[in-house]
């Protein structure tokens, strides 16, 4: 990327790299609870890479040896100083001091101790693959159901590349259960991960599923349920932000459906944070130090709480140095439902050059 140091410093051999015998843990009370091997499998099974990747982590350089040179996660700045090794699965930032291995960076990263961070990587592991192959599941079945594809159209979604794009599927109901024990999974793994009920229902039966970073997201198709659904726990970053984070304006709105009539539209600089509300993840991605236009565009809620929201993100971001503007919607409107009754791309960017402070 221009702007990034071409020749970065000698990085051939900094001694955190190198070690791997005596990873700087924060032990507990010098305990020794959990085993070396156990340890080292678990290291094995979460390539450091891979999980930084998940966290959205992406290099800016690549250095000999196959090293990886990118900006820290774990620090705010703006020129990359955090080398990450692949082939030992360490990392070393030259701008905080801090490195180690994915245990160490899981620590550091979520800021909990040792165990809780163990306990995190075990869960993202499990979870990762689990939510893979029900996403590929679902996905299979869209096309099998008309009452699914119905829907979609109803809310204006019809162009095939957006639906490969956000990688929609359907969950049909009943099935999951089957076809996730035949590739190996224990079924209270799955009632654990929150797919599959009790009884062995799907838990988003009847739903349209969008695959989220960690999570599902799933609407209903019925209106005797309530419309929204996630598995237990964080809604995960930005949605598609690797996509749009080194866009200098970037559109951001409340819904996923919001986000894919954008997108069908022609807008490919739009982001979703699932709600109106930024968890920490989210906010820390829009003030990752680089400059960049927001242009914040919630529903128009009849009771102004969408309103209310952009008003509030927009200070927030304008004093981390942002340059913040809300987009007014016709009252009353999304801006899925601004393009379902007939709203169209130039008209959107016409609000979106009178977007307000
Ligand atoms: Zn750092």
């Amino acid at each position: 990327m221009a702007g990034y140091r071409q020749e970065p410093r000698d990085f051939t051999h900094h001694p955190c790299l190198g070690l791997d015998r005596n990873p700087p843990y924060s032990a507990v009370g010098g305990e020794q609870s959990v085993s070396n091997p156990a340890l080292g499998d678990l290291k094995r099974q979460i390539p450091l890479l891979e999980y930084l990747q998940a966290q959205d982590w992406r290099p800016a350089q690549r250095l000999s040896r196959g090293r990886l040179m990118g900006l820290c996660p774990l620090h705010n700045e703006h020129q990359p100083s955090f080398l990450v090794d692949p082939s030992k699965s360490l990392f070393y930032c030259y701008g905080c001091g801090r490195g180690g291995d994915v245990i160490r960076f899981a620590e550091l990263y979520h800021q909990v101790r040792f165990p809780q961070a163990l306990t995190l990587l075990r869960q993202w592991r499990g979870l990762a693959s689990v939510l893979l192959e029900t996403a590929e599941f679902y996905r299979m079945q869209l096309h099998r159901h008309g009452e699914a594809v119905a829907y979609l159209h109803q809310r204006g979604l019809r162009s095939p590349e957006l639906i490969e794009h956000m990688r929609i599927g359907y969950a049909s109901g009943g099935c999951l259960r089957g076809w996730l024990m035949r590739l190996g999974y224990a079924p209270p793994a799955l009632r654990q991960a929150g797919l599959v009920s009790a009884m062995g229902y799907d838990t988003y039966m009847h739903r349209i599923v969008f695959p989220l970073e960690g999570n599902l997201y799933g609407r209903s198709l019925s209106a005797a349920v309530p419309p929204h659904r996630f598995l237990p726990g964080a809604k995960g970053g930005l949605y598609f932000w690797e996509q749009v984070r080194y866009c200098p304006e970037v559109i951001l709105v409340e819904g996923l459906f919001d986000y894919a009539a954008l997108w069908q539209a022609g807008f490919h600089n739009v982001t979703c944070s699932l709600g109106n509300h930024l968890n920490a993840c989210q906010f820390r991605q829009l003030c990752d130090g680089r400059a960049r236009t927001v242009y914040i565009t919630f529903d128009a809620d009849s009771n102004g709480s969408g309103q209310q929201a952009a008003q509030c993100l927009a200070g927030r971001l304008r004093e981390e140095g942002l340059n913040a503007c809300r987009v007014s919607l016709p009252d009353g409107h999304d801006p899925n439902s601004f393009f379902v009754q007939g709203g169209d791309a130039q008209q959107f960017q016409c609000l979106v050059e009178h977007a307000r402070p």
